[in-house]
């Protein structure tokens, strides 16, 4: 099921035409589609139905939308977040605290108290120098702070270097075989009450094989955690299940083939399950369209030059990511040629060699698989403002962050005193 369907020769957002949102609201914009989220959710919910009472936690970071949020959070999903920032926003969409997760590996002391205080299920430390600031923050505060310990479980996720989690050189975790001797400085730590364990390696995973390797382990650990008299209650088992980006590559697991791997994984663990998905509910809930501003010849190929850039869309340039690119009012005919963005750096590409649809200038065209890890990783860079995004439902659209107005690109730099009222 595709929510962005060629419809009467022109690609779509569910009933909405790609080209009336871009005539409102001008490219580059990113469109996202309520009915892959909801799809995606209820897979992931559906596969994982046989467990008792799961906490399916959105991982913020891939899209922390406030629309996006929200219309996770009327599906009863809770939030795993890694900063203040994703705390507020998670409060904010109407996300209860009891389906908080808060991840990270640098939590700042005012970060844990601003969860601490607005409540929270958990805080997954990542050390025990982490343990030992939030004890204190807690005994301050007079609360108690319910805590899992993340482990690293040293196994290969078999992703790119840059989203690998789960390696022994990774900064993540505590090693698993130091695990038990963490545990044990936990339990004497005031203010602190440890319930449960997490890993997650990784992100983009294409195989089940180093997943179910790394619940291995922590199902080991749980069991030596219980006869060192800890009382273990929940265990989080992260995100990082992959999509299909490139359809030449071997395909993802599905949300019911990990949702099987889990039940047998997990057999006999007497834990409350957490997963912390993103990518895999809002990758393809995405696209990133753009307008064809014109096309260079280039020595060998085209360059097909996008209104979109590395600004835009980081992940071609920081992981060496393939997206899909299409014409959105195809004409049948084909082209190879790269395409890049307008940014001065020739890591802006997002697609070299690539045969396309014939495109012009003036053309639009949809960079897709553009909802996960995309506009979060915007930035200014060129001095160029940050995209916009549309949320489509049905036949209905809306804004769901404006384009920033050219003056907003100069708001909060100040002269220095010594260069103020010269020209
Ligand atoms: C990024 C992250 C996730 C989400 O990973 P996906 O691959 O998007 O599912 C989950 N948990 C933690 C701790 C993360 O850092």
């Amino acid at each position: 099921m595709d929510d962005f369907p060629l419809r009467g020769g022109i690609v779509h957002c569910e009933d909405v035409p790609l080209p009336l949102i871009a005539g409102e609201v001008g490219t580059p914009v990113y469109v996202y589609s309520t009915a892959t989220m909801l799809r995606q959710a209820r897979a992931l919910k559906s596969a994982l139905a046989g467990l008792d009472d799961p906490l399916i936690a959105f991982a913020v970071k891939a899209n922390p939308n406030p629309a996006v949020l929200a219309t996770f959070a009327a599906e009863g999903l809770g939030a795993d977040v890694v900063s203040g920032g994703e705390y507020r926003r998670a409060r904010a969409a109407g996300i209860a605290p009891e389906r908080i997760v808060f991840s990270g590996v640098g939590k700042t002391e005012a970060e844990m108290a601003l969860a601490l205080e607005g409540g929270l299920s958990q805080f997954n430390l990542e050390s025990v120098p982490e343990a030992e600031m939030l004890s204190g923050l807690a005994l301050a505060l007079g609360l108690e702070a319910r805590v899992a310990l993340r482990v690293n479980p040293d196994v290969d996720a078999g992703s790119h270097a840059k989203i690998s989690t789960g390696a022994a050189h990774n900064k993540f975790g505590v090693a698993i075989g130091d695990a038990l001797a963490a545990c044990a400085r936990i339990r004497d730590l005031p203010g602190l009450r440890l319930t449960g364990v997490a890993v997650h390696i990784g992100s983009q995973l294409t195989s089940l094989a180093p997943l179910e390797a790394a619940f291995e382990r922590l199902g080991g650990l749980i069991r030596a955690l219980r006869e060192a008299g800890h009382g273990i209650l929940t265990a989080d088992l992260g995100g990082g299940l992959g999509l299909v980006y490139d359809p030449a590559a071997p395909p993802p697991p599905t949300p019911a083939d990990y949702g099987a791997m889990v039940a047998r994984a997990t057999r006999g663990w007497e834990t409350r399950l957490i997963f912390e998905p993103g990518r895999l509910l809002v990758g393809d809930a995405g696209v990133l369209l753009t307008t064809v501003i014109r096309i260079k010849p280039g020595p060998s190929l085209p360059f097909v030059i996008v209104d979109a850039a590395m600004n835009d869309l980081m992940r071609p340039t920081l992981y060496d990511a393939w997206h899909a690119a299409e014409a959105v009012v195809p004409n049948g005919e084909h082209m190879v040629a790269d395409i890049v963005g307008p940014v001065c750096e020739t890591g802006d590409t997002f697609a070299r060699a690539r045969r396309i649809d014939r495109v012009g200038a003036g053309e639009l065209m949809i960079i897709r698989t553009a909802g996960a890890y995309a506009a979060t990783m915007g930035s200014t860079y060129n001095s160029r403002p940050l995209t916009p995004e549309v949320l489509v439902n049905g036949d209905e659209w809306a804004v769901v962050r404006e384009r920033p107005a050219a003056e907003d690109l100069l708001r909060g730099y100040k002269a220095p005193p010594w260069l103020a009222g010269k020209p």
